[in-house]
């Protein structure tokens, strides 16, 4: 049995789940479609005793990886704040509103 966000406890065939291992922190979880809304979600930070219940029920582990963009450096200049919108918001108004962006 898992919980659904929406629907709240559902039973879900164990052959409508998967088991997986993510290659990024080793981390197990079980990921499943809601046969309520379809939806489909995860039940994360699975304990041992349950990943070893669920392969000795038959599952196979299926490895996954995090989306590059999690990888990916972040911005780190300074915040953008209202003014610089508005800014922006008055650059547009010319056509050629790029041209003192090359400046900086
Ligand atoms: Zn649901």
């Amino acid at each position: 049995m898992v919980t659904c966000r929406d629907c709240g406890d559902v039973v879900v065939m164990i052959t409508q789940c998967q088991l997986r291992r993510c290659d990024d922190d080793s981390v197990h979880s079980l990921a499943y479609r809601c046969p309520g809304c379809g939806c489909r979600d995860v039940v994360g930070q699975l304990h041992v005793n349950e990943i070893v219940e669920l392969l000795d029920a038959g599952m196979s582990v299926v490895p996954w990886q995090r989306p590059r963009e999690v990888h990916e450096a972040r911005y780190a200049g300074p915040t953008v704040i209202l003014d610089d919108l508005l800014d922006f918001h008055l650059l547009l108004e010319h056509d050629d509103w790029w041209r003192p962006l090359l400046d900086h």
